[in-house]
């Protein structure tokens, strides 16, 4: 028997421990926001990995946004060092689940199993994807005991509201510096036959426009925001939406509608603050003196930031040539980095491969449309060898009735198996 072959029947066999393991992490409900059990899910993985060799530690990301004592932002990173020196292979998964949503038919923290599935909120965004990394190593270190190098395993917080609590805060300290961490698989929902290379960039902003305040009887004394803001979004419609519709990247995005540039309109507000529910009264007759949009441009490889938002302040300018009357703010909220790791890197010709061994097709390579950890990786670790590769599907990710196939999982831990075993050099 090969190798490749002891290393896939190996996985076979642990394939309850697979299931187990997702269940348990299924169970602990790391709901974000507010942050709920982060240390419960942080000290589980230190518990289960230190039992199997690994070093580990609890990292709180202190005065990170969210973080408090009823909710303290916990991290959690094991490490175990192999025979000889050599290359670190980090696998980085975030612990933490979105809210409920309505429309769930099974038990949300259950982990329910039916056929090939495992049902639960975080099933396959992305304790599936943690479960099977986990696997993978210990699969690995059975098999493999003589190898170089070192593998980490990491649990981190936030990554859905930001990952600054999270992979930001690690990435800050250090921890996923070149000279520490040589390699990262982040295994989120892509699918097991899909590498995903990185992910476009982000703008968000707040647009204000300024009228002033009258008596909604003579609106000629005072000067409407909501109509201001209505020529802002004449004018996108007319020459901003086709503009973006028409920029086309060469990142390989999915869905396909994402390799354009897009912007969407979260939100809009204007006039009188809308009143709690239950009030029963009348609005009062005023003129609307603001008027607010809350705008999300998500922008390609071959866009300069910089651009993108002088996009949007020459749009403010145009409208305002028409109408001398209105000011107006922009206010930056957040921004992101487009991040495409290259093809040849050493993480993404190995996973290739791997696939290839596993699944015996071709690996395709994916963009994501929206972010995820791998900019705090690239910014701030300064690590361009990161790729996102996992079990599960990105469409069933945050939905109610969210499930993993097992499967998939027990596929993807070969296919990280393998990968170790092509980086780590085992005896
Ligand atoms: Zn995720």
């Amino acid at each position: 028997m090969t190798l490749d072959d002891r290393l896939k029947s190996e996985i076979e066999h642990r394939r309850d421990a697979l299931i187990a393991l997702t269940q348990a992490l299924i169970a602990i409900p790391t709901l974000n926001p507010p942050g709920r059990n982060y240390l419960e899910i942080c000290e589980y993985l230190a518990d289960h990995l230190g039992a199997r060799g690994f070093t580990t530690e609890l990292i709180r990301a202190k005065g990170t946004p969210g973080d408090s004592e009823r909710y303290p932002r916990w991290n959690m990173i094991a490490r175990i060092e192999g025979t000889r020196p050599g290359e670190c292979v980090h696998f980085n998964a975030h612990h933490d689940v979105v809210e409920l949503g309505h429309g769930w038919t099974r038990d949300p923290f259950g982990g329910e199993i039916e056929g090939d599935r495992i049902y639960g909120r975080g099933a396959c965004d992305m304790k599936g994807g943690l479960a099977a990394s986990v696997i993978a190593a210990e699969a690995f270190l059975a098999i493999c005991p003589d190898f170089a190098g070192s593998i980490e395993i990491s649990a981190t917080a936030d990554e859905e509201t930001g990952g600054y609590g999270g992979v930001a805060y690690l990435a800050e300290q250090g921890r996923f510096d070149p000279d520490r961490v040589q390699h990262v698989i982040i295994p989120e929902p892509l699918h097991k036959d899909q590498i995903c290379l990185g992910h476009r960039g982000v703008w968000w902003a707040e647009i204000e426009t300024h009228g002033r305040i009258a008596h909604g009887s003579m609106p000629f004394l005072g000067d409407s925001a909501i109509r201001h803001m209505g020529a802002v979004l004449a004018e996108m419609e007319e020459t901003l939406f086709p503009l973006l519709l028409n920029k086309r990247t060469e990142m390989p995005v999915i869905p396909e509608g994402a390799r354009a540039s897009t912007l969407n309109i979260n939100s809009i507000h204007g006039g009188e603050p809308e009143q709690e529910e239950g009030f029963t009264g009348l609005p009062a007759p005023c003129v609307a003196d603001r008027c607010r949009i809350v705008i999300d441009r998500r922008f390609l490889i071959e866009e300069d930031i910089g651009a993108v938002k002088s996009e949007i302040s020459a749009l403010m300018e145009r409208v305002k040539e028409r109408r001398p009357s209105f000011t107006y703010e922009i206010r930056d909220l957040f921004e992101v980095q487009p991040s495409m790791t290259d093809r040849e890197a050493p993480i993404v010709r190995s996973t290739a491969a791997a696939i290839e061994a596993v699944l015996g097709r071709e690996a395709s390579y994916v963009v994501s449309p929206g972010t995820y950890d791998q900019k705090h990786i690239d910014r701030i670790g300064r690590l361009k060898n990161c790729i996102a590769y996992g079990p599960g599907l990105l469409e069933l990710a945050h939905q109610p009735d969210e499930w993993v196939g097992i499967a998939d999982m027990l596929d993807s831990a070969k296919v990280m198996a393998l990968v170790l075993v092509e980086l780590l050099d085992p005896a």
